[in-house]
């Protein structure tokens, strides 16, 4: 049996828009209805026929929905709820996609009291934003953690984890400070220092922004993948996970300066040890699946 029947996602980003395309594919019979805020965004999703209606106010989405997702950056997530509030039915689930979980909770436990809210991250995403590049397998083998409040009921838990099972992701549930914990290092620091590195380069003087192109391939490319990421999404992830990200930037931080003093005092051991380590890291994603094991990415040469 389908978890759900009458679903609704708010926001038709890569997000939301790859939700629609993993629904159709995997649960046909789902009736989807979308809306988001950007009227041309709407029109994208009606002329790719993402959902079965497009609705022109938060309210209309949801009237008749079993499931409600929230699909927009973090920071809108609060005020999105309150603008449909009125129009939830009683019976409906509320779940989100948002990056960062404790301070989502909060947001929508508040907009909406009362509501069964079981909040969710899918781990899975590309640097990319809009309706039109999402795609319908981006769940596939990847992780999505489930973070409900303990005042959640069991059976809403259930029917959120295997709504997720449905779109091909392996589902974990942890608490909603645990994951930002986990997300700050794995996630938003990797981001943060990918938005530093780019970030200098482009300011460098001794060196020209052609030349930081043009040799780039040396690693720095890499980086500017991540550093690609919406602007909007990525501002809000640092503003609301703001505690765990400066934790874990104070723990980087202690460790830069040990290889700083590594490299001055001529410390190779130290620097191959750690190196030796890293590379493990690297050989344990590849074996886990998260990555493909094929040399620089997959990218062809020559
Ligand atoms: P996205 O492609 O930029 O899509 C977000 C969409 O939501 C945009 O079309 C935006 O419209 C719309 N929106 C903003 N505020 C709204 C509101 N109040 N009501 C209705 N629609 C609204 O972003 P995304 O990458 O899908 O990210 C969506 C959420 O997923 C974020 O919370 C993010 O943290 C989370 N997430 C992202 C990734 C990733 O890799 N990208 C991975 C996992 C989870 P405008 O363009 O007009 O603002």
């Amino acid at each position: 049996m389908l978890p759900f029947a009458r679903v609704s996602i708010l926001g038709l980003g890569l997000i939301g828009s790859s939700i629609a395309r993993s629904v159709r594919a995997r649960m046909p019979t789902v009736r989807l209805t979308g809306h988001d805020a950007d009227p041309d965004v709407r029109a994208t999703a009606d002329r790719l026929q993402l959902c079965d209606d497009i609705a022109e106010s938060a309210g209309a989405a949801v009237i008749d929905a079993d499931l409600v997702i929230l699909c927009v950056p973090v920071g809108a997530m609060g005020a999105l709820a309150a603008a449909f509030a009125d129009d939830l039915p009683a019976e409906a689930i509320v779940s989100d996609v948002g990056s960062c979980k404790a301070e989502v909770a909060r947001a929508l436990h508040e907009a909406l009291p009362g509501a069964v809210i079981v909040p969710a991250h899918p781990v899975a995403g590309t640097e990319r934003s809009g309706p039109e590049a999402g795609f319908a397998s981006l769940f596939q083998g990847r992780w999505c953690i489930v973070t409900p409040t303990p005042d959640a009921p069991e059976g809403a838990v259930e029917r959120v984890r295997a709504f997720w099972e449905r779109l091909g992701a392996e589902v974990e549930t942890m608490t909603p400070e645990h994951h930002d914990r986990v997300l700050a290092i794995t996630s938003h620091l990797p981001h943060l220092i990918a938005y530093t590195i780019v970030g200098t380069a482009s300011d460098l003087e001794a060196v020209t922004q052609s030349e930081v192109i043009k040799y780039s391939a040396g690693g720095f490319r890499d980086f500017t993948r991540i550093a690609a990421s919406d602007p909007t999404m990525w501002r809000d992830v640092f503003l609301t996970n703001r505690e765990a990200v400066l934790e874990m930037l104070q723990r980087f931080s202690e460790d830069l300066s040990q290889l700083q003093r590594a490299i001055r005092w001529g410390k190779g051991d130290e620097l191959f040890d750690l190196f030796t380590r890293t590379r493990a890291v690297r050989r344990s994603i590849v074996e886990q699946g998260q990555d493909d094991a094929a040399p620089d990415f997959g990218r062809t040469h020559g």
